[in-house]
């Protein structure tokens, strides 16, 4: 399964420590991520990390560029509700885009953390439906 990481500046330290805590999960999936998020969660966990540009040059139209193409199967965006980002159009319209075609999309920790152990749980093979379905169109 294909996961995009991306997360803001205040919110970087809370994805690592969530890429180390759901390691054991994350190991088994595809890693996408914006340019310094990817960074940081490839340092502290040394996974591979499929990066983008950073978020404010273009990384999150990338990913968005991914989701749709349905070829996304889950977005973890840790976003900072708090602080003006120089890029808003860009982040909503990755929100939008995972509305649009349904990708289950964690905005904080405690949504992150379902969605992991939805993973664990196999709880998203619906997506490996969606992509042999695409397969044979
Ligand atoms: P970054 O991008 O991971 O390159 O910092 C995230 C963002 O701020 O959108």
């Amino acid at each position: 399964m294909k996961i995009a990481l991306i997360a803001h500046d205040k919110k970087k330290p809370e994805m690592v420590e969530f890429a180390l805590a759901y390691k054991s999960v994350l190991k088994n999936h595809e890693l996408y991520a914006t340019g310094t998020t990817g960074l940081k969660v490839k340092e502290a966990t040394g996974l591979p990390v499929h990066r983008f540009q950073s978020g404010p040059l273009g990384g999150d139209q990338q990913i968005g560029a991914m989701i749709a193409s349905n070829d996304m199967d889950m977005v973890v965006f840790l976003r900072d509700p708090l602080t003006a980002q120089p890029h808003e159009p860009d982040v909503n319209a990755l929100l939008r885009l995972s509305d649009v075609y349904r990708i289950p999309l964690a905005t904080n920790l405690a949504s992150a953390e379902l969605l992991m152990h939805a993973l664990k749980r196999g709880e998203m093979h619906w997506r490996e439906l969606i992509h042999s379905r695409k397969d044979d169109a």
